[in-house]
Order: structure tokens, then sequence, then C-alpha cells
């Protein structure tokens, strides 16, 4: 088994022991390094207590009807959330969110929010309409601004709309050694966000929702090989012992309590987004309350410093390597093969480093061969049909040996 395998493997199931920030997809993420304080571990809850209907997958070809591709924008110090003055323009950055981007978005936005209002400006421009321009703009008009998003895409066009769609907040938002201040930024941001995504549950549509999912593990010997051309692993920062206060434990189920096979099934509940759902809310919201869009590209930063609003919050995601010229932000590509919705099937799997997601909106299917280093420094936003293919063959294999429920 080589290093990388071996780390992400760990990574992995340190997580479920301990019950960790798990969701799933893009973002399957976050160990936990010590067991909770209150608890024993591995935390058991009786399962005949809460025994769920598991309905099968139809893991077939011919039902993948889209697939997509994006690039999360990763930066090994965390997000960038400072502000410059850029002509007589003053521009409070928030972009460089990995595979947290949807998570931490409520939070990543209040703390720029703070920034561009602390003149209190009758306006404000928001640069970007992906997860963190939308929430950022929001979040200025409730303190009290008129707001214009400026953006070449909008939701849905803008990569945010190709996310897994799980509560991961500390999916690669960081290198380990980002440091103590980030990791306190972080937790302050994680909470923020996770209270704001109260307002989005019970809401016709389902924007927001929990959902269970399980982790199914195979003797090792059973498990993927490491992926060709992996590039070197590299320590992600780790947070979730942070906020365990408000994080669902996993709880390993007594063999043959679930009709999947393999030897190790553990089950947490986790938010999801519908991100169709979610974004078009988030847009409506936007222009209810008085909020103003404009297709707009922009080629230097300076440019943002020629909008008629004198504060801007800048939200380019990915964009920003070339807008910035920030090269500290590294593409990982994340690609999602996306298999006709079934409503019966309401929970996510994680097996053989294949993730799925049942959304109201498509079940998104995602390889994660590698674990988190899956795509890492890969700039190529182009489909691989193969890699969607292969993903859903281990799904295959799986709901083939999958007993009556
Ligand atoms: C496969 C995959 C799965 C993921 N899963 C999850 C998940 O489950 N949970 C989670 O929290 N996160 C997830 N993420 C990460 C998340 O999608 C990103 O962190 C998030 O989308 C970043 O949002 P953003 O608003 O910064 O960027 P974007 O969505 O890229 O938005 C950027 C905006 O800026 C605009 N823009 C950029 N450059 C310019 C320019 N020069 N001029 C004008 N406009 C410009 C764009 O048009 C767009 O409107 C996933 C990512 C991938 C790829």
């Amino acid at each position: 088994m080589s290093t990388i395998e071996t780390l992400s493997r760990r990574r992995l199931m340190t997580g479920l022991a301990g019950g960790g920030l798990i969701g799933l997809g893009g973002c399957a993420t976050a160990p936990l390094a010590k067991a909770p304080p209150a608890l024993p571990a591995p935390y058991v809850t009786p399962y005949a207590e809460r025994r769920p209907p598991i309905a099968p997958l139809h893991a077939r070809m011919d039902r993948i009807f889209d697939i997509t591709v994006c690039l999360r924008p990763f930066r090994a110090a965390g997000p960038r959330l400072d502000a410059e003055r850029v002509g007589d323009a003053l521009v409070v950055h928030n972009y460089g969110h990995g595979g947290s981007g949807w998570s931490l978005s409520w939070g990543s936005g209040t703390m720029a929010v703070r920034k561009a209002m602390a003149t209190n400006p009758a306006s404000v421009a928001v640069v970007g309409c992906g997860a963190l321009g939308l929430t950022s703009a929001i979040l200025a008009q409730e303190a009290g601004a008129k707001v214009t998003i400026y953006a070449k895409d909008l939701l849905p066009d803008a990569r945010s709309a190709r996310a897994t769609g799980s509560w991961t907040p500390d999916s690669r938002i960081a290198l380990a050694d980002a440091g103590p201040q980030f990791a306190v930024l972080w937790e302050e941001m994680a909470r923020i966000s996770f209270k704001r995504f109260r307002r989005y549950l019970g809401l016709p549509g389902n924007p927001v929702e929990w959902s269970d999912r399980y982790f199914l593990s195979d003797p090792p010997d059973h498990d993927p090989p490491p992926p060709a051309n992996a590039p070197a692993p590299l320590e992600f920062a780790n947070y979730g012992e942070r906020i365990r206060d408000i994080t669902p434990r996993a709880e390993l189920l007594p063999a043959g309590a679930t009709p999947f096979p393999g030897e190790r099934v553990r089950r947490t509940s986790s938010m999801q987004f519908n991100v169709a759902d979610y974004s078009h809310t988030l847009m409506a919201d936007f222009l209810a309350a008085g909020g103003r869009v404009e297709r707009r590209e922009f080629h230097t930063l300076s440019e943002l410093g020629m909008l008629k609003e004198k504060v801007v919050i800048n939200c380019p995601g990915y964009g920003a390597r070339a807008l910035c010229k920030d090269e500290s932000v590294t593409p990982v590509r994340g690609q999602i093969g996306w298999l006709i919705p079934q409503p019966e099937v309401n929970y996510g799997v994680y097996y053989k480093d294949v993730s799925m997601l049942s959304r109201r909106d498509g079940i998104v299917v995602q390889a994660l061969w590698g674990g988190d280093m899956f795509g890492f420094g890969n700039d190529q936003e182009v489909v691989d049909r193969a890699e969607t293919e292969r993903a859903v063959g281990v799904l295959a294999e799986l709901y083939g040996r999958m007993t009556s429920s």
C-alpha cells in the first residue's frame, strides 16, 4: 500500500471512528485526533433504536445524465480575507476556499462584510456570483448597503454549482501548518455558517437538509489501488475537533444491521445543500432585497478600483489566480457524475474511495482515489467519462452484493 493510500485511508477511518466532519464527495475530510470527552469511543447507539430503510441505488451507466467538472481554489494558508486599496476603492478579498466554499460561505462572508462595512458605505460592489459572492452580497445587504454583483458567470453557471453539496467546512481549507490564528478564525467562520444554515432547513424545495451517510470498509486487501501519477501527499488542516459540540458522532453499526456488504459499516448524519434549489433561493433573496446584478468580466485588479462603488468585496474563486495574479491559488480538479434522482434513496455512501450523495437534483457520484490529493494541482477542467464510469462501476459492484433491506 502506498504512502498516499495509507494517509487517505487513515484520515478517513480516524474521522469515522471519532465521528468527524465527514460529508462525502469532493470533500471527504476531517479525521479527529481525540475521542470525545463525554462519550465512549466508538460511540455506539443500539441499532434497533433507529433502523431507517436503505433503498438500493440504480448504479447503471445508462442512468448517467450529466458529468460536470470544476476546479477548487485551494490556498495553503487558508482563504484570502485581507483588504487593500486599489485606486480609490477598498477591496476586501474573499476567495480560496478549497473544498469548503459552500460550507464556510456565511462565516467567511461575515468576516469580509465586517471589513467592508467598517466605514458604513451606502453601496458595495461584490465581484463574483458563486457561493462566496452571493452570500457576501446578502450579508452586505443585511448590514445596510445597496449591493451590486458584478460577475462573468452567475449561478447556476458559476463553478460553485458543480460542488457535491455537503457540510465539509474544513475540507482542503488549508495545510496543517496554517497556524493557530487561522484555526481560531476557521472555528468562528464554521460556527457562524452552521447557525445560518438553520434558516434554510424545512423550506419548500429543501435547499438544505440533513441526511445519513454510510461509510463502508472492506478488508485492506480489497481496497482500491493507489492512483497512478499521484502527487506526494500533503497534510491538510483538520479542525473537526474544534466544533465537535455541534457535529454528530459516527456510530459503528453491528454486523448485518444494514443490507450493505463489507466488514464495517459506520453511519453519521450531515447537512447537505441541494445546490440547485439552494442557489436559486439565495439569488431570489438577493434580488428581492433590491440587489442588482451586472454581467461583467474583469481582466486586472485595477479595474475593480474603477467601479462606481468604492467598497468592493472580491469573490472570484479560482478566477483569482488570473484576476489577482495570485499563484497561491492551487487548482484541485473535481468531477461529478450525475445519476438520475431516486427520491427513495435519501442517504450517502462512501466506499472504496468513491462517494455517492443522493440530492434532490441528482445523485452525485465522485471518485476520490487517493483521498484529498485526488486532482490536486490539476487544472484540466475537462470531462473524463472513464473516471465517472469507473466510479459508477464501483457502486454497481457494491449494490450488486447488497442483501434485501
Ligand atoms: C467536485 C467538487 C465538489 C465540492 N464539494 C463541496 C462540498 O460538498 N461542500 C463545500 O462546502 N464545498 C465543496 N466544494 C468547494 C466549493 O465548490 C468551492 O469552495 C466554492 O464553489 C468556491 O466558491 P466561489 O464563490 O469562491 O467561486 P466560484 O463559484 O468559482 O465563483 C466565482 C465567481 O467569480 C466570477 N469571476 C471569476 N473571475 C472573474 C473575472 N475575472 N471577472 C468577473 N467575474 C469573475 C465567476 O464568474 C463566478 O461568478 C466542491 C468543489 C468541487 C470542485
